[in-house]
């Protein structure tokens, strides 16, 4: 198992920036809403929480949109090689 945050990617001039992702497991209430919307970065754990399974496994807008209806705002996500914040 990975751990819920993670980074990864390339660095062409044109590649999205690699990506730092975290889910709060004190804040996540497990509804799956990330799981809809980028079902290949977040997967649910055994007790029912949201990891990072593959921090490039959707598209940034994807990620960025499953942050963004977190119910919980228990995810955020920053570029990796900057430390922007990406989300909130
Ligand atoms: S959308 Fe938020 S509350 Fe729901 S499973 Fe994902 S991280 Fe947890």
């Amino acid at each position: 198992m990975k751990d819920a945050s993670s980074a990864a990617r390339g660095s062409a001039p044109d590649d999205p920036p690699p990506l730092a992702i975290q889910v709060d497991h004190m804040r996540c209430a497990g509804n799956a809403m990330c799981l809809a919307l980028a079902p290949g970065v977040f997967a649910h754990n055994h007790w029912r929480q949201s990891e990072v399974v593959d921090p490039e496994g959707d598209a940034l807008e994807d990620v960025l949109e499953a942050a963004g209806n977190c119910p919980t705002s228990a995810i955020t996500v920053s570029d990796a090689s900057t430390g922007e914040v990406l989300f909130p």
